[in-house]
């Protein structure tokens, strides 16, 4: 069936890291066996490594929203703890006799894109997933924090659409990434717009003109929204402009690795869909599903 699941952290977001265990990696790539997941790619987050702070630097002061600065300077500080190096080294180490890529999760930072294709071209990665995260300084996916949680109640939701669709197209037309991760993660709390399509056409349009993939992630199903991303809408519109898809769980701990692949496996057949997306180093190819 070709399930395999591109996209995982090897570190929950309460959890300080430090550095990449490969007896952690041997054990995902065991557990994703035992459920038919044929291969994994560990992607995690670029903000959780020291390098992504020198590089890209204290960017959420340069905005105007005064009163989240403090809290995204906490959050970063939290974070941004790991080695690169020594995570790619293992993660590599692990690659060579497992079924396992070497991933990343980015983010997408306005006008620093460029930098941060500097940072992660010398290193041999498999597979990069884009992510909109931030919208300004806020984190708008975090439910754990009150601060991030409360604007949802503030703003308005075509407004905030637009600002997340806006991003997205920066970020494919950045050309960093291989795949738009959780591609409308702007839903996850249930508000959504009257009429979405516009904002889907505009995703998938930018993803074909940048040649990239999207994936299809059992996340939403965790979250409030309570449905897979993406949208049944937004994945037939990505359909009807032949975008490429994987399949994600986002999981940050073992136990999810591949959570509700056999149901994703069907939603994306009724689609259409035929084939799923595979990469080694940055070069794609398509697997009959
Ligand atoms: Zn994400
Ligand atoms: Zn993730």
């Amino acid at each position: 069936m070709g399930m395999r699941d591109y996209h995982l952290h090897l570190w929950p977001h309460d959890q300080l890291a430090y550095g990449a265990d490969l007896e952690q990696i041997k054990s995902y790539a065991n557990k994703a066996r035992g459920d038919l997941v044929e291969e994994i790619a560990i992607t995690e987050h670029l903000f959780r490594f020291r390098q992504s702070g020198q590089e890209i630097g204290q960017w959420w002061l340069k905005s105007n929203q005064q009163s989240l600065k403090e809290a995204v300077g906490n959050y970063w500080d939290h974070h941004c703890r790991a080695d690169l190096d020594q995570y790619v080294e293992v993660v590599s180490k692990a690659r060579n006799n497992l079924p396992v890529l070497l991933g990343l999760e980015v983010d997408f930072y306005p006008n620093q894109m460029d930098q941060v294709k500097q940072l992660l071209a010398p290193y041999p990665f498999d597979v990069l997933l884009g992510s909109v995260h931030w919208i300004d300084n806020w984190l708008f996916d975090d439910l754990d924090d009150d601060i991030f949680v409360r604007l949802w109640d503030q703003v308005d939701i075509d407004q905030v659409w637009e600002q997340y669709t806006r991003r997205v197209e920066l970020l494919a037309q950045s050309s960093t990434c291989d795949v738009l991760a959780h591609p409308d993660v702007i839903k996850l709390t249930g508000k959504v717009p009257k009429n979405p399509q516009p904002f889907y056409d505009r995703i998938a349009k930018a993803l074909q003109e940048a040649d990239m993939a999207a994936e299809v992630s059992s996340a939403g199903w965790k979250k409030p929204v309570g449905r897979y991303y993406p949208d049944v809408d937004l994945l037939r519109t990505f359909y009807q402009y032949e975008i490429p898809i994987t399949l994600a769980s986002d999981a940050h701990y073992e136990s999810g690795i591949g959570f509700g692949f056999l149901d994703l496996i069907e939603e994306i057949k009724k689609i259409g869909y035929k084939t799923l997306s595979r990469f080694e180093q940055r070069n794609r190819f398509q697997v009959k599903i």
